[in-house]
């Protein structure tokens, strides 16, 4: 069993935490301190960055919705609410590089 590089935990998926790598050669990172990175560097919401991290590491919406439910202890979000979060992640994805598409001369 793997642990988190930067935390130490391991898997706990009735806890809704998971481990694993976003890519190839990546460190291992567990959900949560993956979602923190991204909640503090991204222009992701937390909710988002917590649905983002665990699309990272691999896992489908229906599986996130079950993680996110174990780990906040509540029956919320199910997974049309996480399918909602990923198409407001794909929008800001599109925003974004077209800012950057905009503004490149200025970069
Ligand atoms: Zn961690």
């Amino acid at each position: 069993m793997s642990e988190c590089a930067h935390c130490g935990i391991e898997d706990d998926r009735s806890g809704g935490i998971v481990v694993g790598k976003p890519q190839e050669g990546d460190d291992t990172t567990c959900n949560v301190c993956l979602a923190d990175w991204l909640s503090q560097n991204t222009v992701l919401s937390r909710r988002e960055s917590e649905v983002a991290a665990l699309k990272l590491i691999g896992y489908k919406h229906e599986t996130i919705a079950e993680l996110m439910q174990s780990f906040h202890g509540e029956e919320k979000p199910t997974k049309s609410t996480v399918d909602e979060y990923s198409r407001r992640m794909k929008d800001k994805l599109e925003k974004s590089v077209a800012t950057v598409n905009a503004l490149e001369k200025f970069l």
